[in-house]
């Protein structure tokens, strides 16, 4: 096989970025039914610090998704030499502004900045990245909060196709706050039987061999190869990786190396187009969560 089969009638493949559409539409109707009777809509401050391109596009993108679903933006641009005291004021500013109910802080920050100082300022009502310890708390008790957007989507993604996840073996390739540790705790919440892996994990290919559903979130491209997969796995591939093509322009793929893997599994997501678009509609819908528990 040359190229990673589309999304386009295929059954096989998990389309992010139709389910994705699918969400934003329900999320901008729930969004017009909670804002009746209220003086405002939700709203989003999204923290900029420096002009890191890649940052730039994907704020631009968050912001243009807010803007479809009736969600209010407000970009907060700092220069990229801002010192870590002002940016630590903003934050504590927007946690006291009425008309915000999330605040991002965009990843990653400048190196004289410490984001672990910073995330942990912001209001944990407000956390909509559910990245602060008071959010990761209430994930690992099962209670409700603001949790983790890409692995949100990841369960909506498996919520789609009806994965059956109750007693089934899971295996999480990848440890972080951000990704392999709160997924890790949502599909322990769904009964799956869960094993998180890592760089030092032995017999990792024979680990990942015993998934029901396989999630890669390793950050390392192409490393989860086709033999690693059960036949009739769920694979979810989580990971971006730009890697050199022969253009010279570069191309996008995941942790699992998509073509041997679709070949094993019964459902897989593409990259792009898997996990990716998912991610924008959980920051959405974690907005508009933080809206309603403040002023509902
Ligand atoms: P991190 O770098 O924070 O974490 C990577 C994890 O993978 C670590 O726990 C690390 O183990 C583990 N790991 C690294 N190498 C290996 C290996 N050889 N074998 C087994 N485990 C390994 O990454 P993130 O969690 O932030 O992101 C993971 C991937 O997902 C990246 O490709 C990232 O770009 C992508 N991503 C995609 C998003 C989306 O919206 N689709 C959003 C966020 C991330 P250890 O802890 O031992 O170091």
């Amino acid at each position: 096989m040359d190229s990673p089969k589309t999304a386009l009638a295929d059954p096989k493949i998990i389309d992010g970025k139709d389910i994705s559409q699918a969400v934003k539409g329900e999320l901008a109707l729930a969004v017009a039914e909670a804002i009746k009777g209220k003086t405002r809509n939700p709203g989003l401050a999204v923290v900029l610090v420096g002009d890191n391109p890649a940052s730039k596009a994907y704020v631009k993108s968050k912001i243009a998704a807010c803007k479809a679903v009736g969600i209010e933006s407000f970009l907060i641009e700092l220069p990229a030499d801002t010192a870590q005291a002002v940016v630590a004021e903003k934050v504590k500013a927007l946690n006291l502004d009425q008309k915000v109910d999330g605040i991002l802080v965009q990843l990653p920050l400048p190196k004289q900045i410490s984001s672990a100082a910073i995330l942990a300022l912001i209001d944990p009502a407000k956390d909509v990245d559910g990245l602060c310890a008071v959010n990761a708390g209430l994930l690992l008790q099962g209670a409700d909060g603001l949790f983790p957007c890409t692995p949100l989507g990841v369960m909506r993604l498996l919520a789609h196709h009806d994965v059956a996840l109750a007693g089934k073996n899971a295996v999480v390739v990848g440890r972080s706050h951000l990704v392999g540790k709160p997924l890790a705790m949502m599909l322990l919440q769904e009964n799956a039987t869960v094993t998180i892996c890592h760089s030092k994990t032995a017999n990792l290919p024979e680990v990942c061999r015993q998934a029901d559903v396989l999630v890669a979130a390793c950050g390392q491209a192409e490393m989860v190869k086709g033999s690693w997969v059960k036949p009739g796995a769920v694979v979810i591939d989580v990971g971006i990786n730009r890697v050199e093509s022969s253009d010279g322009k570069g191309r996008l793929v995941g942790d699992v190396a998509y073509n041997e893997a679709y070949e094993q599994a019964r459902l897989i997501t593409p990259v792009p187009g898997g996990v990716g678009p998912m991610t924008v509609a959980m920051l959405l819908s974690n907005t508009l969560k933080a809206f309603n528990s403040r002023i509902g």
